[in-house]
């Protein structure tokens, strides 16, 4: 007998034909003689809705109002996965985040799990309960409700795994595991049977969307095991895990392709202290993630910055170093383009050398042009043309020969 926790998010539970299904999954797992707790997200498309729908009524919406209203589509799905296990025969009650002791700080819609209590769960599972878990909410000191964030499901499941300490955690999605890259991209690409965290996180960060990277830290802070695996069959997912020596052999475990990236140009800058100091501090208040910076010195004292952004904070990044340059009397926003950023992941890095030279080799025999380059000690990335995005990740996926299985584990 095991004790699971298994999240199911939104597009599982999307409609009633697939909440029958995820409740067949349960029946068949509790019948196995394991206890089973379930975590929810709201149906596909609920949150959105909601969001939209308060949008319309005002244009920057109360906060805690917000964690109120968003915190019901998973409410909803609780209840309705409850019934539809009752429907099977299976005992289960249904628990909101706050119910499940999820507790938080007081930061609505953003707020950070401080501790879980998991409330009366373990009485429940030990009576033979299934227990359904409200995702992506909690509960704080005043207790008002509050919400983690979109995507915030999964860490839900990963804190309850932890604080239950739970034998096995799983993420069942609508993919089959994390894939050494985007499927629906590179023909090849293979399911990865396991990940570091650190790897985990970095895919997640490039928009791989399988996960939460809220949830990944805290499952690398705390430890916490976990699968991902579809909730359409029963394959083997890929396991996400704490680095084992025997994982550097792997140099390069994934390649990801973001699309929703800017490069912006700020040219006729002085080249001189605190400038650039200056231009960063004025992205960094207006929220801007910046990601690559290239700086290049002209002459006469003057020089060109260039960094990346994602697409979404283009407009707040132009308007802040706009103002900042007005006020330092000197350099102007130069352009604003649509790149691609391309990255390859793996903890091997760190031992093996010669993969900056791999990557910008099949680039650069294929013609494509490396705008800008970061690095950190497991991943690297590059700016290219968008429109060359796609075939630059076909590329790289088999210069790094990422659709061989890996053999050492
Ligand atoms: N329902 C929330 C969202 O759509 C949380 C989640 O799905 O994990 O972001
Ligand atoms: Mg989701």
């Amino acid at each position: 007998m095991a004790l699971i926790v298994q999240k199911y998010g939104g597009t599982s539970v999307g409609d009633l034909e697939r909440i029958r299904n995820v409740a067949s999954r349960v029946k068949k797992n509790h019948e196995a003689g394991n206890e089973i707790v379930v975590v929810v997200s709201a149906r596909s498309g609920v949150t959105n809705r909601l969001v939209a729908d308060a949008r319309s009524l005002h244009p920057n919406p109360n906060e805690r109002e917000m964690d109120m209203l968003l915190a019901v589509g998973e409410q909803e799905t609780i209840a309705l996965m409850a019934i539809a296990l009752h429907r099977l025969g299976v005992p289960a009650v249904s628990r909101t985040g706050g119910q499940a002791g999820i507790k938080t700080d007081f930061a609505h819609t953003r707020a950070r799990i401080v501790k879980v209590t998991a409330g009366d769960i373990r009485e429940q599972l030990s009576e033979g309960n299934v227990v359904i878990v409200a995702g992506f909410q909690g509960i704080n000191q005043h207790n008002q409700i509050t919400t983690f964030g979109r995507g915030g499901s999964d860490l839900s499941a990963i804190a309850l795994a932890s604080s239950l300490n739970a034998d096995q955690c799983q993420i069942c999605t609508d993919v089959d595991g994390v894939f050494t890259a985007d499927p629906r991209i590179v023909s090849t690409a293979r399911k990865i049977s396991q990940i570091s965290y650190d790897e985990m996180l970095e895919l997640a960060s490039l928009g791989s969307k399988v996960m939460q990277s809220r949830a990944v830290e805290f499952a690398k802070k705390f430890d916490v095991e976990f699968e991902v695996c579809s909730s359409f069959n029963n394959k083997p997912g890929t396991i996400v895990k704490k680095e084992a020596a025997s994982m550097e052999e792997v140099v390069v475990r994934g390649a990801a392709v973001d699309k929703d990236q800017v490069k912006i140009v700020v040219s006729q800058v002085h080249d001189q202290p605190g400038t650039a100091a200056k231009v960063f501090q004025a992205l960094a208040d207006a929220e801007v993630n910046v990601d690559m910076i290239v700086q290049n010195i002209g002459h006469g004292g003057i020089a060109n910055l260039t960094f990346s952004a994602p697409l979404e904070d283009a407009f707040r990044a132009e308007k802040a170093v706009g103002e900042i340059l007005d006020l330092m009397g000197g350099g102007k926003v130069e352009g604003v383009d649509r790149i691609a950023k391309l990255s390859v992941v793996g903890v091997g890095m760190r031992t093996h050398s010669g993969v900056a030279a791999k990557l910008f080799t099949a680039l650069a025999e294929a013609g494509i042009n490396i705008q800008l380059i970061s690095t950190s000690e497991i991943k690297i990335s590059v700016a290219i043309d968008v429109d060359k995005a796609d075939a630059a990740l076909r590329l790289v996926h088999e210069a790094f020969e990422l659709e061989k299985e890996e053999t050492v584990l």
